[in-house]
């Protein structure tokens, strides 16, 4: 098709695409207006949340215009992935990346010199050798697509060298449309996209960042162990979903906690050899049900579409981090939960991570500027999704699917508090010339008469016993709050505490404190009378017990025929489209078709079998069935 064209037949062929190739009746929100104008050869920066449908917005432009779309993607290890998915689609599709053997290399090369695929994944280091520039000289090119744009941007938090070289692209290539994608981007990070790959005259769209279906919820976090193991178990029973630590040492040991409490769970960090990450990579992608164990070194580019929940058990280092991780739950649309457990101790290893931390000045300040917003976010007392929404420059009201909607917080003054606590640092830096960690002032204000305490004759000081009022747990949040607000600050190894230029402001009254009261008990999804009822899981919950039935043997059909393809379960349908042929029961071709998801490939390939199992659900008794049911 070419560009002369007018719009509207832009227009038709894009839909034409979307239902006839991807098997969609209609498009989500922006995706029309960015694939129209990317077909008409306009440039565009796209922002869109995780989960919002990015990938159309390239591939549709890429199958309508003529010649390859060329797709730029830091993701080696999901490439082939990728392609699979294409494949299974009925759309040809290669990658170049330094995974492959020559002949493999080749024969992609070979293929996209003569036109005969419609999309080339490459990773951006290829794009600085000199061969692969005169391999793109070659052939035709439809449009270039820079996913996961905000790789290029210094201020984010994934910045990749090898994305500078992108600006090159228009120099070499200035009539070719380009699409630069991401979902993460907060207006620094976006001005910053746009000015370092030359996008300030492509059009930009930004869409809404929100995600009403994941449900955020931040928990003071106690025994980490039990709570996570409280939310698996009482809310995602058999549901995929990723556990994201800090380190790889509690990584490790949290897999292994998991695993021996009954729950599958796999580790995923820098330190496992290449070939044992991409195994349990894989598994994660292609098994029903496995929770990954990760640091972040894991998810980037992972569009599982039926993760059910990330839970991080240790604090984010910024918000756009934090969004990015969480939003890999309920790509699908359907409900997910994203749950952070958040401590004093938190702040004190953040904090300390910053002091120490490499690079000048600024490369500090901007951590610290990160992690401020990121504490804010914990404690504040405001819809967590308005504040994170905030943080991305776009307005909302309270969602009422958040805990603190869910649970208001109350704020109480705490300003004596406040001020008892200051006092007790200060004093025992004037007069004992000693700093102290929280444990030690803790057992101090609390006048508690332990072997430290009696050693350093603490007991003799004016502030010892002054503050009864508060248990321990909460002058713990009282230390935690006043260093998420500045007024209170850690220092070196042991992170002592030590006073602020603010704190003086509040000792000489002169400044109010307000601290967040933690609720008791946390909301939850579903009553919990009966773990066993499908009410517990959500993922089922909507469905009729007919209809439940139905979907539970198509997902045995799907893990069956997926392992025998060698493909993860999702390239064949996704949850959504068994829930749906669930609920429909369509009994012909042409019914099935109608299905929200399955194009005329799909249809040829799996229509068949799929009204097989319609017709003669398995007689076998499928024993996870028989527990939900
Ligand atoms: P992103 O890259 O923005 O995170 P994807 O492109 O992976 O999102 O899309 C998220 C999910 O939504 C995918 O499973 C995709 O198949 C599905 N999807 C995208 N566009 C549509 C649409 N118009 N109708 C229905 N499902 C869609
Ligand atoms: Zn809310």
């Amino acid at each position: 098709m070419d560009d002369v064209e007018t719009s509207d037949a832009t227009a038709s062929a894009a839909t034409h695409v979307l239902r006839k190739i991807f098997g969609y009746d209609t498009f989500r929100e922006g995706q029309q207006e960015i694939i129209e104008h990317v077909v008409d050869g306009g440039d565009a920066l796209v922002l869109m949340p995780t989960g919002g449908g990015k990938s159309l917005c390239y591939q549709i432009p890429a199958l309508v215009r003529d010649g390859v779309g060329v797709v730029i993607s830091p993701l080696i290890a999901l490439m082939q992935d990728q392609v699979d998915a294409l494949t299974a689609l009925g759309v040809r599709a290669g990658f170049l990346n330094s995974t492959q053997g020559i002949d493999e290399r080749q024969a992609v090369e070979a293929c996209f010199v003569a036109g005969e695929i419609d999309l080339l994944y490459l990773a951006p280091e290829r794009l600085r050798v000199d061969s692969t520039l005169r391999l793109l000289e070659r052939g035709k090119i439809s449009l270039f697509a820079i996913d996961e744009a905000h790789c290029v941007a210094q201020w984010g938090h994934d910045f990749r060298p090898d994305y500078l070289a992108l600006s090159a692209l228009h120099e070499r290539w200035p009539t070719i449309p380009r699409v630069a994608l991401t979902a993460t981007a907060t207006p620094a990070t976006h001005a910053e996209i746009a000015a370092r790959l030359n996008l300030e005259n492509a059009r930009h769209f930004v869409a809404s960042f929100d995600r009403p279906n994941i449900q955020y919820r931040i928990a003071p976090k106690n025994e980490p162990k039990r709570q996570l193991l409280d939310l698996l178990r009482n809310e995602h029973p058999g549901d995929a979903g990723i556990v994201y630590c800090l380190s790889r040492a509690s990584v490790d040991k949290m897999a292994e906690f998991l695993t021996q409490n009954g729950i599958p769970a796999l580790p995923y960090h820098a330190g496992l050899d290449a070939r044992t990450r991409a195994a349990n990579q894989a598994r994660f992608l292609r098994e029903d049900g496995l929770v990954m164990v990760a640091t972040i070194a894991f998810g980037m580019g992972i569009d599982k579409p039926d993760v059910r929940f990330v839970a991080h058990l240790d604090l984010p280092k910024s918000v756009e981090g934090y969004y990015q991780e969480t939003g890999r739950a309920g790509r699908d649309g359907l409900p997910s939960t994203a749950w952070l457990a958040y401590g004093l101790q938190d702040v004190v290893q953040q904090r300390r991570l910053i002091d120490t931390s490499e690079g000048d000045d600024t490369h500090r300040r901007r951590l610290g500027t990160h992690l401020d917003a990121m504490l804010a976010l914990c404690e504040t007392i405001d819809c967590r999704r308005v504040r994170l929404l905030d943080y991305f420059g776009q307005k909302s009201s309270p969602c009422g699917n958040c805990d603190t909607c869910k649970n208001p917080p109350e704020s109480w003054d705490g300003t004596i508090p406040a001020q008892k606590l200051l006092s007790t640092v200060l004093r025992l830096h004037r007069e004992r010339r000693q700093k102290f960690g929280a444990g030690q002032i803790v057992d101090i204000l609390l006048g508690r008469k332990t072997d430290k305490v009696l050693q350093h004759d603490h007991a003799s000081l004016t502030v010892f016993g002054i503050g009864t009022e508060l248990r321990e747990a909460e002058w713990r949040g009282v230390i935690r709050q006043l260093l998420a607000q500045g007024l209170l600050a850690v220092e070196g190894d042991y992170g002592t505490l030590v006073l602020t230029d603010a704190s003086a402001e509040v000792l000489r009254g002169n400044h109010q404190v307000l601290l967040r009261r933690e609720p008791e008990r946390k909301p939850s999804r579903s009553s919990k009378s009966d773990p066993k009822s499908t009410a517990a899981r959500p993922q089922a919950s909507d469905l009729s017990e007919s209809a439940l039935a139905i979907f539970e043997n198509l997902r045995t059909w799907r893990g069956a025929t997926a392992k025998e393809q060698g493909l993860p379960a999702y390239i064949i349908f996704h949850d959504a489209t068994l829930r749906e042929i669930a609920t429909r029961v369509p009994n012909s071709l042409a019914e099935l078709g109608q299905i929200n998801g399955i194009g005329e490939n799909k249809l040829a390939k799996y229509g068949q079998a799929v009204l097989d199992v319609l017709n003669n659900p398995d007689p076998e008794p499928n024993p996870e069935q028989s527990v939900l049911l």
